[in-house]
This record gives C-alpha cells, structure tokens and sequence, in this order.
C-alpha cells in the first residue's frame, strides 16, 4: 500500500494529500477505531474499492461525531466536504444538484474528512447517468428469519437470473441481509432496468409466497424475506461493495464467491479489522468474471419475463 505522509501537527495529519482534522477522534468505540485509522483503511483496501465505486454518483451516510452520535443520509454535498471531490449536475424534479463522484483514493480520504461513514453509489456512470449498469436485489430479512433461508433464496434468485442468462454475484452488507448483483450492460433506461427487477422479484415471490415478499409493508414482510427491488429506480442507490458501514464493529460490505456462502458467513463477517486479511489471501477477485457477464436488459430480456 502507497504510504501516508507523516503528521504535520498533533491535531492535523495528512493521507494521501488530504488535511484530517481531529484524526484522533474515535469513529467506532467497540474497536477504537478513529478517523486516521478508517482513512488509512480506505488507502490500503483503495485498489478493491475504486473500480467499480468510481465515477458513480454518491449519497452518503455521514456521522461527523463517530457512529454513536447523529447520522444523517445526504445526497447533496454541503460545504464539509472538501472541494477536491469531484461533482456532477444532476436534472431532479426539485431542480439541478450537484452530486459527489470518487475518482481516487483521496477522494474517498477526503469523504472520511467529511465524516462519511457510509459510501451509498448509483447503479449507474457520471458519463452515461440515465442508463444502469447494475442492478441489485436488496434481500432484506425480517427479524427472526433464519439466515440458512436468506442463503437458500440468494441461491434460488442466482439459478433464475442465470436462467435468464444474466451473471449473479453476491455480497454480505455488514448488516442483515445480502445482496444479489446483476451486472447489465448500460442501455435500458431506469425505468425498464426497474420494472424487470420488478418482474423478475414478482416472480420470485410468487413460487415462495409464504417466505417472500415485495411489499414494503411492516404486516407482509413479517416472517419473510423482502426482495428490496427499488434500488434499482433513478436517484436510488445501495452501499458499495467495500464501504464500512455505520454500524457497531465497523462491519464492511464484501462481495464474496457463491460458494463461500454458508451459515458461518453472515452479513456482518468482516470489518475493518479483519478485511485485510481475507483480502491477503485471495486468489482472484470474488467477483472475477463480473465485467464480462454483463447483458444488455433488451427486448430478448423483457420478453422472457413477460414485460412486453
Ligand atoms: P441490510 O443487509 O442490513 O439490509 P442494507 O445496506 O441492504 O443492509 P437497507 O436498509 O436494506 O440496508 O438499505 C438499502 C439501501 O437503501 C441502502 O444501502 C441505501 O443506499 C438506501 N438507503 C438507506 N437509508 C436511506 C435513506 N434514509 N434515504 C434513502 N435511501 C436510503
Ligand atoms: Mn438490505
Ligand atoms: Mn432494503
């Protein structure tokens, strides 16, 4: 890993060309963890977070004072987010507003600065922002479901994207649930990369009604699993693959091979503290294949699902 610059004062260090202020303060009091430490974490891990975190408009979860303080989900820069991040104009109803985009491992160092701890991409590129090139099928478990059902319908929801000839990769979130990810090549608009992971979820739900669901509401997700399929909509996003999480033991969203999955795995597995390691020991990108499994979400597509 590229190595830091030394302090300058006691109340002030640098990372990779970044000014940290209080970069003694603790973030995560379960493992001490502090604003430096979480800033050199994103330097070390930086050459598996960037590529596919890159040029994506963000939305962040920031928490200026560490986790156990006031957190906020903000889409929009404000003025603590130093202005060497990058930004993008983006048309909304309410008007245009800029958003935030990582191009380097400063760029996420300047974010910690800002006191983000959570790294929320679009499912899309700041050069071609209306059309997705992922879509993610957000499984998020009621309470009380057993996490061996979370892994059987993960496995079930690979075998009927691959049917369709789509590529699945998972990944645990650092919190409950996991997520399924369909890498697409960007062509269908938002609106139709929506409606088929609508389909396709519809569809899943109904060969395990009593287990699923597509419902947001409280009363039908009881007991099941809902199949969270609105990331996929324009402005939506989901955290990024390698982003802490805001949550205690500063766990990590970590895409991980199917066949990794099994009931010692859970959503919170890795943090921070353990990451590197898993990392040390890997072979090949768990996702190795990704880029080249994408697939155009076409009539073909649309077709097969019943869309059109
Ligand atoms: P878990 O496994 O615990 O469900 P998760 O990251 O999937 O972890 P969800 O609660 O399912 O958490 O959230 C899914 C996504 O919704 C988040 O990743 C985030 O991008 C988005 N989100 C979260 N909070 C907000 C919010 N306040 N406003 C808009 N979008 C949000
Ligand atoms: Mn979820
Ligand atoms: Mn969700």
């Amino acid at each position: 890993a590229p190595a830091s610059k030394a302090k300058t004062r006691s109340d002030e260090s640098r990372v990779l060309g970044i000014r940290l202020t209080h970069p003694d303060r603790v973030l995560y009091p379960e493992q001490g963890l502090t604003k430096l430490g979480l800033a050199r974490f994103y330097e070390e891990i930086q050459d598996w977070i960037l590529p596919r975190l890159a040029r994506r408009p963000l939305s962040l979860v920031r928490c200026p004072e560490g986790r156990t303080s006031e957190c906020f989900f903000q889409k929009h820069p404000r003025v603590a987010i130093p202005a060497s991040v990058p930004r993008i104009d983006i048309e909304e109803k309410s008007g245009r507003s800029q958003y935030l985009y990582v191009e380097s491992a400063a760029d996420l160092v300047a974010l910690v600065q800002a006191g983000a701890l959570e790294i929320h991409p679009w499912g899309s590129r700041v050069e071609d922002i209306e059309r997705p090139d992922n879509l993610v099928f957000d499984l998020d478990p009621a309470p009380g479901v057993a996490w061996q059902e979370i892994l059987r319908i993960a496995g079930t929801l690979r075998e009927r994207l691959e049917s369709l000839g789509l590529g699945a990769f998972v990944r645990t979130t650092g919190g409950k649930g996991l997520h399924v990810v369909v890498p697409i090549t960007p062509s269908a608009t938002w609106d139709e990369a929506k409606a088929f992971a609508k389909t396709v979820a519809q569809q899943h739900v109904q060969d395990d009604p009593k287990r699923l669901t597509i419902n947001m509401a409280k009363s039908k997700r009881e007991g099941r699993i809902f199949i969270d399929y609105l990331r996929n909509g324009r402005g939506a996003t989901a955290v990024a693959s390698y982003s802490v999480r805001a949550r205690e033991n500063a766990p990590v969203c970590v895409p991980v091979r199917w066949d990794e999955l099994n009931a010692a795995l859970r959503a919170d597995r890795y943090t921070t503290e353990n990451l590197k390691r898993r990392l040390a020991a890997l072979r090949e990108d768990p996702w190795a294949g990704y880029a080249e499994a994408a697939r155009p979400i076409g009539k073909d597509l649309l077709n097969a699902v019943g869309l059109t």
